[in-house]
């Protein structure tokens, strides 16, 4: 049916190129490339070994358009999954543009040398796009991915208008590492140190990092996981959703973290190895941060010994037919599974089961449209049913704040 060509042979890579293979019907032909052809090769191997399926592989370095824009001349894909850095994001999107490819990523354009992100760089490129009859897809992965399409399903089915929404994402599994990240460390390090904001009528409001003994934190009652402690974060699916979600008055992005994660984490900071800048080392300039990644476990790797489940999902409190509603959406997966199955932890997978299905919605024509596009923007129901069908099944669930501990309402 269509030729996907997957950016990155990282932890999420990975995921992506199992799922494409396993949905041999919608992906006849896969091509995974990444900076270190190596990785690929591994990845190629273990697809061959647990689904029998071949898939190709290259190395390209998707920085460096012309060469980019060859490759995907040459290979003829009908999307191109970016799950690579968000630093890529723009060349790789110039490159679909010269080579006439539809688009699709994960996380939304940051540059290197400032802990920003926003979507202004990528929505930038709407109208090329659209004059290209090109599609782009914006932050198709949990989160940003499936947390708006969330959004988009209880707009479109469950509420006349919705008020507020809380994102919730929490990750109740043991790797068995003292300190590890459960994606790129560089990125989730720059993500999760950054000042807070959540959007309130109309307004941005900031609050303390996570580090900072002010920061806002409350205890809810997961699913299956239990209490656990959930700190307000900013994330970037709150710059597209105030936009596209109707009535809101308030939204927030909440994530689980251990007291282990938040000490190591302090400490790190406060030595300066989570520092963005190049510094003199012994003659040579390095960015601690890239050393630190270095030394910390790999995230690919992480899946071997990981026990547990994350539970993400979003909360809504709106109207529906005059009266006031309140729902709650989620997903629990279990890291142990999803290793047995594609070799990544549940991070990865979550992340990388919604990156296929976003793939397959444009392949098989239920995402149209020219230009950029974030999730919530397109049709919610036919990614929904693929998720039961590959492997992220969702609960729907009237909220009832008391049954989840402190009320966040
Ligand atoms: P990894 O670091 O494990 O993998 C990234 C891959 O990209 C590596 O294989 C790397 O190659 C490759 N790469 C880096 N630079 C280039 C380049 N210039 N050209 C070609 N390939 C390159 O990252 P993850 O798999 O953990 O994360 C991937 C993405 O997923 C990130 O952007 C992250 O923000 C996003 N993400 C999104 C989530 C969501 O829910 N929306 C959740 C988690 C992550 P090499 O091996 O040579 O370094």
């Amino acid at each position: 049916m269509g030729k996907v060509l997957i950016i990155g042979a990282g932890g999420i890579g990975r995921v992506v190129a199992h799922k494409c293979a396993e949905a041999r019907d919608v992906f006849d032909e896969i091509m995974l490339v990444s900076r270190n052809v190596a990785r690929c090769e591994e990845v190629r191997a273990d697809i061959k070994r647990r689904t029998g399926k071949e898939i190709e592989v290259a190395g390209v370095d998707a920085e460096n358009v012309p060469e980019l824009a060859k490759l995907i001349k040459e290979f003829r894909p009908d999307i191109v999954v970016n799950v690579a850095l968000p630093y890529q994001d723009l060349s790789i999107m110039d490159a679909c543009l010269e080579a006439k490819a539809n688009y699709l990523d994960t996380a939304n354009y940051e540059p290197k040398d400032v802990a920003h992100f926003e979507y202004s760089w990528q929505w930038a490129y709407k109208d090329k796009f659209k004059e290209a009859g090109l599609i782009a897809v914006l932050g198709c992965g949990f989160d940003p991915g499936v947390s708006g399409v969330f959004c988009a399903y209880a707009q479109k089915h469950l509420f006349d208008e919705i008020n507020y929404i809380d994102i919730l994402d929490c990750n109740a599994g043991n790797n068995g590492h003292p300190f590890a990240t459960n994606f790129n460390p560089e990125i989730n390090i720059r993500e999760v140190t950054q000042k807070v904001k959540y959007w309130e009528n109309g307004k941005w409001l900031e609050t303390p990092p996570i580090l900072d003994p002010k920061s806002i934190h409350f205890s809810f009652d997961y699913p299956v996981a239990g209490p656990k402690e959930s700190y307000l974060l900013y994330h970037e699916e709150l710059e597209s959703l105030v936009k596209n979600i109707k009535g809101l008055k308030r939204i927030r992005f909440w994530m689980t973290f251990s007291d282990n994660y938040l000490t190591h984490l302090r400490v790190l900071q406060n030595v300066g190895m989570t520092r963005i800048d190049e510094v003199d080392f012994e003659g040579k300039k390095i960015v601690p941060v890239q050393f630190l990644k270095a030394l910390l476990p790999d995230p690919a790797k992480l899946g071997v010994n990981y026990t547990g489940k994350t539970v993400i999902g979003d909360v809504f409190r709106g109207k529906k037919n005059g009266k006031e509603r309140s729902v709650y959406i989620y997903n629990i997966c279990d890291h142990a599974e999803a290793y047995k199955e594609t070799g990544g932890q549940a991070i990865s997978y979550t992340t990388g089961v919604p990156a296929m299905i976003g793939a397959m919605m444009v392949i098989k024509g239920l995402w149209k449209g020219k230009g950029v596009f974030n999730v919530e923007e397109l049709d919610p129901d036919p990614f929904m049913e693929e998720l039961n069908r590959r492997g992220l099944p969702w609960e729907q669930v009237e909220f009832k704040g008391e049954l989840y501990g402190e009320l966040i309402h």
